[in-house]
C-alpha cells in the first residue's frame, strides 16, 4: 500500500516537473541573450531598507528593461506591488520579479533571535515560528526568505553567532530542518508560504578570530563532520534556494568556489534549487585578490552561482565572457533556468500578484493572536543558569527594584537582523513587570548605568537608530539612583547585556564581557546585600564569570523580540518555567575561545590536578562556565543509570537507551533529555561525546518518565579521511543527561 501510494507521490511528481520543464523550455526559446542575463540579476532598491553598503540604482529603468530577476529589501505590500506592476507592464517579457528578504526570526511580530529559539531544543516551536513569519511575510507581499542562517559558530567573538542555531552539527540539522519545513510548508505555490535560502554556504561560521568576513581555513573532516550537515539538512528539506558566503574555502572565494557550489551541493548532494551571491560577493572576489569583475563574474557563473546580489558583474560582464569564451550559453541558460524554475514553483507565472493582497496584509500581520504566540515562543528560549535560594520565581508581592539599561527599552528588544520590525511596537520589561505582576507589587525603576559609556562605540553601534543611548546624567548620578531603589527593595532585578547591534553582522568584539559601565552597576548593586536577580540580554555567549558569582540568580534571555518585556516578565513571576538550554558554550573568559563541548581528547588530556605537560591552561580550568546543554528550571531533575538493551551488537541490530528522569522539586517543568555518543577507537581520532538525539519533555512535580533513544548503526557513522561516511565496529559509550557534562553513561561492544 505504502509502495503504490509513494509511486503515485513520485509519478505526479515527475509529471509536475515535466509541466515545469515544458513551461520553462518555450519560455528561455523566446528570451534574448541579454533577458537570460537579466534574470541573474538581483538588486535592492534605493525605497528599501539597506541591508548592505551600497544599493541599486536605476531601479525602475532596469526593471522595464528586462535586466532584474529579483528586488529585494522593499518591505511593504504597496511598494513590492509597485515593483511588480512596472515589470509586468512594461518588461517585454512580463516575467514576474522574486521578492526577497531577510525574515530571520519573524517578520513584524518578531520573535527571539536564532540562537535563542535553538535554545528552546523545540523543533515544533521552531517550525512554528518559521510558519508564522512565512504567513506574515507572505502576506506583505514577499516570497522569499534569506533564512535559515545555518552556519555552525564556535567563537562568541562572531557577532553572526546570533544568527544561527550555536555550535552543534546534530542540533542545527534539527533546526535547519524545521525552520525549511515551516517557512515552504507543504507546497510552495500557496499563498502563504515563501521560499527558504540556506545560507551562508559555507563555513562562514569558521572566520578566523571571530571577525566578520574573515578568512576561513579547515580540514575536510571538520568540515563534513562538523560545518557542512545543517547546510545538508536544510537541502534535503527541500530548501528552494542557497546563498553563497563572503569567505574564502581552500583558498577560493565561495561565491566562485566550483567544489562548494557544483561538485558538493550539485553532485554529491543533488540540489536542484538556484544559488544567489551574498550581497556584492561576486564584486568583492577582487578584493580577495582573484580577478577584476569579469573574471570574478565568470569564475562565479562556471562554479554554479545563478544570481548575483546587488553587484551587477553578472549583467554588465557575461555577454562579454561569452564571446570572448570565458563562461558558456549553457551556463548562462543552466542559471537562468534555475530562476524561472523557482519563480514557477512559486506560482508566480500563474499570477504574478500572487503574494500581493492588501486585504491579507492588514488581517494578518502583527495581530493579537500572533503577538500572543511569540510571547511564549520567548518564554521557551531562556535559559536559566543560577537560582541560589529559589530567589526565581518572584513573589507578586513587596518591592521589587528593577534596575539597568535594559529595563525600560524599546529598541533593543528585536535584536539584530529585525529589519521589518518595528522597535516602537516592542514590550519593554518594565511595562511587562508592571502588567503580569500586577497591583500588589511595587515596582520601582531606575537605569543605573549606560549600555556602554563609550561614545565612539556608541556611535558605531547606532548606525540603524539609538540603541545605545547615553544618558545625560552622570554615571555617578544614575549609579545613586539605582542604589537608592536598590536599598528600598526586596529584591533586585538587573536587566543588562548587549544593544541588539553589538551581535549580528560586522559586529564582532574583542571582548565578550558585559561592558563596565554595566559591571560598575552590578557590582554596587550586589553590595546591597539584597537578591540580584540579572536578567542578561545578549546576541552572543558572554564571559559572565564575575556575574555569576555576584549574582543570586541569572538568567539569560536573548534578544527575545516584540514581546520581550512581557515574556520576561511571565518567566520571573513563574507564569513559564523556564526550559531553555544552551546551544552556544559559555565560556569562562575569551582566552577559552573556541571552546565547544564536542571536542577531541589529544595526546595529553588534562587530568585531575592540571600537572605539567598537559593540555591544560596556568591561569584557568579547561572548562567552560556553563557547557552545551545547559539550563536549569525553577523544579529539579534527576535521572537513573542509564539501561542499554544490549551489551553487544552486531550490524545493523538496534539499541535502546533508556534512562528514567524525575521531577524531584515542586513545580511542573520541561526538561531536554540529551544522548550523547562517544566512539572510543576510530581509524580518525573522534570527539569526546556527540549530541545524536534529544527528547523536550513535560514532568508534573513529582512525576517520572521514562525515555527511550532508539540507536541504529546510522548515528555512529562519521567521514575519514577519505571522507566515507560509515562505522567502525568497537565500541562505544553512549551517555544520557541534562547537559553536555552531566550524563550517565553505560557502553556498548557493536561489531560488524
Ligand atoms: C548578509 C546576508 C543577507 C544579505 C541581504 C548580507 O550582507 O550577509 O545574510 O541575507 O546581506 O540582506
Amino acid at each position: 500500500m505504502i509502495a503504490v501510494l509513494l509511486l503515485s507521490q513520485l509519478t505526479t511528481m515527475q509529471a509536475q516537473d515535466a509541466k515545469m520543464k515544458a513551461y520553462v523550455d518555450a519560455l528561455m526559446k523566446k528570451m534574448t541573450l541579454d533577458e537570460k542575463i537579466g534574470q541573474l540579476n538581483l538588486l535592492t532598491p534605493g525605497w528599501g531598507i539597506p541591508t548592505g553598503s551600497v544599493v541599486s540604482t536605476d531601479v525602475e529603468k532596469k526593471i522595464k528593461e528586462g535586466k532584474v530577476g529579483g528586488l529585494f529589501g522593499v518591505i511593504g505590500v504597496d511598494k513590492i506591488k509597485q515593483a511588480q506592476k512596472l515589470c509586468i507592464e512594461n518588461s517585454r517579457l512580463k516575467i514576474p520579479l522574486i521578492f526577497g528578504s531577510d525574515v530571520i526570526h519573524g517578520y513584524k511580530t518578531t520573535v527571539p533571535i536564532p540562537l535563542g529559539l535553538s535554545a528552546s531544543w523545540d523543533m515544533k516551536l521552531i517550525e512554528h515560528s518559521a510558519r508564522e513569519a512565512a504567513i506574515e511575510a507572505t502576506a506583505d507581499g514577499l516570497c522569499w526568505t534569506f533564512s535559515p542562517m545555518v552556519d555552525i559558530a564556535r567563537d562568541p567573538r562572531w557577532g553572526r553567532i546570533a544568527e544561527g542555531a550555536g555550535e552543534d552539527a546534530y542540533l542545527g540539522s534539527q533546526v535547519a530542518k524545521a525552520m525549511v519545513k515551516g517557512y515552504q510548508g507543504d507546497d510552495l505555490s500557496k499563498n502563504n508560504t515563501m521560499m527558504a535560502c540556506v545560507k551562508h554556504f559555507a563555513l562562514y561560521g569558521a572566520a578566523e578570530a571571530g571577525r566578520d568576513y574573515n578568512t576561513t581555513d579547515m580540514s575536510r573532516i571538520r568540515m563534513y563532520n562538523e560545518y557542512l550537515p545543517p547546510y545538508k539538512a536544510a537541502i534535503e528539506a527541500g530548501a528552494g534556494s542557497v546563498m553563497s558566503s563572503f569567505n574564502e574555502i581552500d583558498g577560493i572565494p565561495a561565491t566562485g568556489n566550483k567544489w562548494l557550489l557544483t561538485d558538493l551541493l550539485r553532485n554529491q548532494w543533488g540540489f536542484k534549487g538556484f544559488v544567489v551571491s551574498d550581497y556584492t560577493s561576486v564584486n568583492e572576489m577582487i578584493n580577495h585578490g582573484v580577478g577584476d569583475l569579469q573574471t570574478v563574474s565568470a569564475m562565479s557563473l562556471r562554479a554554479g552561482l545563478d544570481m548575483d546580489m546587488v553587484g551587477e558583474g553578472f549583467l554588465t560582464t557575461l555577454k562579454k565572457s561569452l564571446t570572448e569564451g570565458k563562461v558558456t550559453q549553457k551556463q548562462i541558460d543552466d542559471a537562468c533556468r534555475r530562476i524561472l524554475e523557482a519563480k514557477y514553483k512559486l506560482g508566480l507565472f500563474d499570477d504574478p500578484f500572487h503574494y500581493i493582497d492588501e486585504a491579507r496584509m492588514k488581517q494578518e500581520v502583527l495581530t493579537a493572536q500572533r503577538r500572543k504566540e511569540a510571547r511564549d515562543i520567548a518564554a521557551h528560549t531562556f535559559v536559566l543558569l543560577k537560582n541560589n535560594n529559589q530567589a526565581l520565581p518572584l513573589k507578586k508581592s513587596g518591592t521589587i527594584a528593577l534596575i539597568g539599561p535594559l529595563a525600560n527599552d524599546k529598541s533593543n528588544m528585536l535584536g539584530t537582523w529585525a529589519v521589518s520590525g518595528d522597535p516602537q511596537m516592542s514590550i519593554p520589561v518594565l511595562d511587562g513587570m508592571k502588567s503580569v505582576g500586577g497591583p500588589s507589587v511595587n515596582i520601582i525603576y531606575a537605569k543605573g548605568a549606560n549600555l556602554s559609556d563609550d561614545t565612539l562605540f556608541a556611535k558605531k553601534i547606532n548606525v540603524f537608530g539609538t540603541r545605545i543611548d547615553i544618558d545625560k546624567r552622570s554615571p555617578e548620578e544614575m549609579l545613586t539612583e539605582a542604589l537608592t531603589a536598590a536599598n528600598k527593595s526586596d529584591v533586585i532585578v538587573a536587566v543588562v547585556g548587549e544593544a541588539s547591534e553589538m551581535s549580528g553582522e560586522a559586529s564582532s568584539r574583542t571582548d565578550i564581557s558585559i561592558p563596565e559601565s554595566q559591571r560598575i552597576l552590578i557590582n554596587a548593586l550586589s553590595k546591597t546585600g539584597k537578591p540580584l536577580i540579572l536578567v542578561v540580554m545578549t546576541g552572543r555567549p558572554l564571559a559572565l564569570t564575575e556575574e555569576s558569582e555576584l549574582a543570586t540568580s541569572m538568567i539569560v534571555t536573548w534578544h527575545a523580540g516584540i514581546e520581550a518585556g512581557n515574556a520576561i516578565a511571565d518567566v520571573l513571576f513563574g507564569a513559564y518555567n523556564p526550559s531553555g538550554k544552551l546551544s552556544a558554550t559559555f565560556p569562562r573568559n575569551l582566552g577559552q575561545v573556541p571552546i565547544y563541548y564536542n571536542h577531541k581528547n589529544t595526546g595529553r588530556p588534562s587530568g585531575p590536578n592540571s600537572p605539567k605537560f598537559q593540555s591544560n591552561y596556568l591561569d584557568a580550568p579547561n572548562s567552560p562556565l556553563f557547557p552545551f546543554g545547559y539550563g536549569l528550571s525553577y523544579t529539579s531533575f534527576s535521572y537513573s543509570d542509564i539501561n542499554l538493551s544490549a551489551a553487544s551488537l552486531k550490524g545493523n541490530q538496534r539499541l535502546t537507551a533508556s534512562i528514567t528522569v524525575s521531577n524531584t522539586g515542586n513545580k511542573d517543568g520541561e526538561e531536554v533529555v540529551q544522548l550523547y555518543i562517544r566512539d572510543v577507537v576510530g581509524t580518525n581520532t573522534r570527539p569526546l561525546k556527540e549530541l545524536k538525539g534529544f527528547q523536550k519533555i513535560n514532568l508534573k512535580a513529582g512525576e517520572s518518565k521514562t525515555v527511550s533513544f532508539n540507536i541504529s548503526t546510522n548515528d555512529l557513522k562519521y567521514y575519514n579521511s577519505d571522507l566515507k561516511y560509515d562505522w567502525e565496529p568497537g565500541e562505544f559509550i553512549i551517555m544520557i543527561g541534562g547537559n553536555s557534562n552531566d550524563v550517565k553513561s553505560g557502553k556498548v561492544n557493536w561489531v560488524k
